[in-house]
């Protein structure tokens, strides 16, 4: 504070040097120690005089319904539909719980966690940053394949909501509002059912250790993530109302799903059309079982009671995504040649190319991305300095570029 000495210098109050005038009183003055003074007496009285405290509840404007969360998905994420619903309508009840004022009917709306089993870059980590975007809620990816058991080299599972106290500049009450998404939960499938003699500590401990995240407790969290370590200060966390989605491609569980239906993957059989059906859609029969059979401990699958399956992407899906989605990655680029007064035009049976290159190295979305760099890295490096006012990818162009990159080399 300024000081700023009075005409008689003194407090009015203790008569020490004063540092402010009153206005108020007549020539009157005071210290900065009376004014501290009398901002506690002040607390003091409000918080003991206050009328009880209204129950804060969490504020997120209109919540939106299912189907305005599912529209808004559409603008980024492309098919999926059976996935899009579920995530809809548990994050909907999630956030009505959330804004649900206590009552006495003792009826407490439970956490709906969920869990996506479906082929890598299918869209999983897609939808949740979607709807997380959409919430206007902190949101944090994290990998679980870091996590072991407390004790052992790895990261401890705490250390999972160090990232969300990061998306929301370690502000506790909004982080335990957020939303985690934990990819890769297959990879901490127990290890077989053999006991042995090590321990299983990246596996069945890790899940053990998720569960009290999942159901809800207060965790203490390394600030800096990583070991907790005993001089540390940690930061207390809520994970009550965090909503946690969870991902993996869980390879193989078909073979799991096959069994309990009792067909087989592969095999001869008088009803063949049947067998076809579902082999072909077997991930849309999976159920809490099928997670157990592939290694999930059932308080794990208990904590997680919404379960869906995102469809691998095939050939349609893949062009969609190269063009549709609110920042698709064509539209991307011509955005970019646009900031250089570019027309881009992509010719006939450029964009097929690209899908087809995606397809044959099993790279699926994630694929569409690198494959249209390499096409258009000569180009961008040109362009900027041409006269051109229109820049058209020839099919010929296309390939041969993708040709010179020799993806063969890279398997
Ligand atoms: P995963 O299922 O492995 O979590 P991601 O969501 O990370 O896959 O997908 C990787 C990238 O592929 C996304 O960033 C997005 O660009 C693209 N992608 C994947 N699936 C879709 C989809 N259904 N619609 C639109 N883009 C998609």
């Amino acid at each position: 504070m300024a000081k700023k000495k009075t005409p008689s210098g003194v407090c009015s109050f203790c008569g020490q040097p004063a540092d402010l005038l009153l206005p108020s009183m007549d020539g009157g003055a005071i210290c900065e120690n009376c004014i501290r003074s009398a901002y506690t007496c002040l607390e003091n009285y409000y918080s003991e005089n206050a009328p009880a405290k209204k129950e804060q509840l969490p504020d997120f404007g209109k919540l939106p319904t299912p189907k305005e969360i599912v529209d808004y998905l559409n603008n980024y994420v492309i098919g999926q539909d059976t996935a899009k619903k579920f995530l809809a309508v548990a994050v909907y009840n999630h956030y009505k719980r959330l804004c649900q004022p206590k009552t006495d009917d003792n009826v407490e709306i439970e956490k709906s966690n969920i869990v996506m089993v479906g082929p890598t870059g299918t869209g999983k980590t897609l939808l949740a940053k979607t709807i997380a975007k959409l919430l206007k809620v902190p949101f944090a990816i994290v990998d679980a394949t870091v996590l072991t058991e407390a004790g052992y080299v790895g990261e401890d599972i705490e250390s999972l909501l160090v990232r969300l106290l990061q998306a929301c500049d370690y502000k506790v009450n909004e982080a335990e509002r957020g939303i985690v998404f934990i990819d890769e939960i297959d990879k901490i499938a127990r290890k077989g059912d053999n006991p042995s003699i090590t321990r299983d500590v990246s596996g069945e401990g890790v899940q053990q250790g998720l569960l009290k995240l999942l159901e809800g407790s207060v965790v203490n969290v390394p600030p800096n993530g990583g070991r907790k370590h005993p001089d540390q200060k940690m930061i207390p966390v809520d994970t009550k109302n965090i909503l946690f989605i969870c991902g993996g491609a869980f390879e193989g569980i078909e073979r799991k799903i096959a069994q309990r239906l009792n067909t087989h993957t592969v095999g001869y059989g008088s009803d063949m059309t049947k067998r076809k059906f579902q082999r072909d859609n077997l991930m849309s029969y999976v159920t809490p079982q099928d997670l157990r059979s592939f290694g999930l401990i059932p308080e794990i699958i208990g904590r997680l009671p919404i379960l869906t399956n995102l469809e691998p992407l095939d050939r349609e899906a893949l062009k969609r995504i190269l063009t549709e989605p609110k920042n698709a990655i064509v539209k991307q680029y011509e955005k970019l040649f646009l900031m250089d007064g570019i027309k881009l035009v992509f010719g006939e049976g450029v964009l097929d190319l690209i899908v087809d290159k995606a397809i044959e190295y099993k790279l699926g979305a994630r694929g569409l991305r690198s494959m249209m760099e390499t096409i258009m890295i000569d180009a961008m490096y040109e362009a900027p300095s041409s006269k051109r006012k229109t820049f058209t990818v020839e099919y010929d162009y296309a390939k041969e570029r993708l040709e010179k990159a020799n993806f063969d080399a890279m398997q």
